[in-house]
C-alpha cells in the first residue's frame, strides 16, 4: 500500500474492498465499534480517504458487499456508507450551514485571544497535551496519520466541545485540516450532530466509563463534563432549499475534461466515457493526499483519452482560456457538490461564458437519487436504501 494505511490510488482502493469484503456482514455489525488504537483499525475498512475522493465510488463499493453477503447481513455497512451520501445530500440542500460555518470560523480564530486561557486550550488540544489520556492520544494518532476511527471522532469532537469548553466549529475546522478523508459534509455535519445543532437539543456527551470499556482499559479519562451544554450562539438549521442545476456535458461537444478531487473515477461511467475529449486538466488538491489521488485519476484519464492534450494543473482562472487553446467548446466535470472546491469554480461559471464555453457537469445517479431523501433526519434515506439499490440496477 502505497500511503499508509488508506488507499490513494483506484488499484489500491479496489484491494482494499476485496480484501476487506468478508469483514463488511456480520463481524462489521458485531466489531465495527471496537476502538483498538493507532494501526490496529481491522474492523473497518479503512476506505474513507478513497471514498471522499471517488477513487472507488459508493455503488461499487455497496454493490461488491452485498453481492457476498445480501441486504440483511450487510446492513449495518450499507447504511454506514449511506450516512455519507446522507450528509452530503443534507448539506447541498442547505449551502448556507457551510459559508456560515466558515464564518465562524474566521470569527472564532480571531476571538482565541479575547478570552483568558482560550489559545492556549485550543493549542495543548490540537498538540493532544490536554492531559485527558484517550484525548491525547486520539490528537496525536490524527496528527501522525491523518485517520481517527469513528468512535475515537466522536469522542473527540465530544470532549473538545463539552469538557475542553472550545468551540465546534474550530474542533472542525482544525479536524478538517489534518484527516486524510476530509470531506465538506461529513466533518461540519457530524461535528454539528455531536454539538447538539442537528437532531435539536440533542448532543453527544462522551462517558469515561464508556471509554474505559470500548478501549479495553487502554484509556481512563478523568475530569470529562457530565453535561453538555449545547452551544446557544451558533446558527439556525435552515429549511432545505432545492438542489443545484448544473448543466449536464453535451455529448458531441469537443470537451476539456476536469479531474477535481470530488470524483476521481467518474471516466468509468459510459455518459462521461463516450465524450469527445480534447484536453484534460486537473484542480490543485489541498495536500499530498489530494496530489497523489490527483496523480492516479489524471494517469487513468489519460489512458482513456490517449489523444487528448494532458494539460496538468490549472488555477480556476486559467480554465477557459485552456479550454478555448485546445479549441473545446465545453469543460466536463462530475458534479461540485457543497465544499471548497464548488467555493474556487464559483467566481469562474461567468467567465467561461465570456469566452463561449460551458461549464458542465455530471450528477451521478447515486446521488440524483438520493439526495432528496437527505431532507430531514437519515430515516428518511436509510427507509428508502431497498429501494434505492433496487433503482440502481434497473
Ligand atoms: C466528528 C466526526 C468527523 C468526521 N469527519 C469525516 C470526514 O471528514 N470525512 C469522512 O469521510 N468521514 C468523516 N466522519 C465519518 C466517519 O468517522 C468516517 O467516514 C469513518 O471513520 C471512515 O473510516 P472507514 O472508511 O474505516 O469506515 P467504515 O466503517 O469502513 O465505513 C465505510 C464507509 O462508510 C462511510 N461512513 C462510515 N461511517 C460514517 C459516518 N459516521 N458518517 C459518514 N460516512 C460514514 C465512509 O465513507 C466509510 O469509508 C466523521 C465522523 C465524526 C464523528
Amino acid at each position: 500500500m502505497a500511503d499508509f494505511d488508506f488507499p490513494l490510488t483506484r488499484s489500491d482502493a479496489l484491494q482494499r474492498l476485496n480484501d476487506f469484503l468478508p469483514h463488511a456482514g456480520a463481524a462489521y455489525a458485531r466489531l465495527r465499534n471496537k476502538e483498538q488504537g493507532q494501526g490496529q483499525h481491522v474492523h473497518v475498512s479503512r476506505l474513507s480517504a478513497a471514498l471522499r475522493r471517488r477513487l472507488i465510488s459508493e455503488q461499487e463499493v455497496v454493490d461488491a458487499v452485498l453481492a457476498r453477503h445480501g441486504l440483511s447481513a450487510a446492513e449495518k455497512f450499507v447504511s454506514e456508507v449511506f450516512w455519507r451520501t446522507y450528509w452530503k445530500g443534507w448539506l447541498e440542500q442547505r449551502p448556507t450551514v457551510w459559508e456560515d460555518y466558515n464564518a465562524a470560523v474566521e470569527r472564532a480564530l480571531e476571538q482565541l485571544d479575547a478570552l483568558s486561557g482560550l489559545r492556549k486550550r485550543y493549542a495543548s488540544a490540537i498538540a493532544g497535551s490536554t492531559g485527558i489520556d484517550c484525548f491525547d492520544a486520539w490528537a496525536r494518532e490524527l496528527n501522525e496519520t491523518g485517520y481517527l476511527h469513528n468512535w475515537a471522532r466522536m469522542q473527540f469532537a465530544s470532549i473538545w466541545i463539552f469538557t475542553l469548553g472550545l468551540p465546534w466549529e474550530l474542533g472542525a475546522a482544525s479536524m478538517f485540516e489534518r484527516l486524510i478523508d476530509a470531506d465538506p459534509a461529513s466533518n461540519t455535519l457530524s461535528w454539528r450532530w455531536v454539538a447538539g445543532l442537528h437532531t435539536a437539543g440533542k448532543a453527544y456527551l462522551a462517558d469515561a466509563e464508556r471509554i474505559r470499556s470500548m478501549t479495553d482499559g487502554r484509556f481512563s479519562p478523568a475530569g470529562l463534563a457530565r453535561t453538555a451544554r449545547i452551544p446557544a450562539d451558533s446558527v439556525r438549521t435552515p429549511s432545505p432549499s432545492s438542489i443545484r442545476l448544473a448543466s449536464s456535458p453535451d455529448p458531441s461537444a469537443a470537451t476539456l475534461f476536469l479531474l477535481t478531487t470530488e470524483d476521481l473515477s467518474v471516466e468509468q461511467v459510459g455518459t462521461m466515457r463516450a465524450l469527445p475529449v480534447k484536453a484534460i486538466a486537473f484542480l490543485r488538491g489541498r495536500n499530498k493526499w489530494d496530489d497523489a489521488a490527483l496523480a492516479d485519476g489524471l494517469a487513468r484519464a489519460a489512458q482513456v483519452w490517449p489523444d487528448a492534450e494532458v494539460c496538468g494543473a490549472l488555477a480556476p482562472g486559467e480554465l477557459a482560456a485552456a479550454a478555448k487553446a485546445a479549441g473545446c467548446k465545453q469543460i466536463a466535470t462530475a458534479f461540485l457538490p457543497v465544499g471548497p472546491v464548488a467555493s474556487s469554480i464559483a467566481p469562474l461559471r461567468a467567465e467561461v461564458d465570456r469566452f463561449g464555453i460551458a461549464f458542465t457537469e455530471y450528477l451521478r445517479d447515486w446521488d440524483r437519487m438520493a439526495w432528496p431523501h437527505c431532507r430531514k433526519g437519515f430515516f428518511g434515506l436509510k427507509e428508502k436504501i431497498p429501494a434505492l439499490l433496487q433503482a440502481e440496477h434497473r
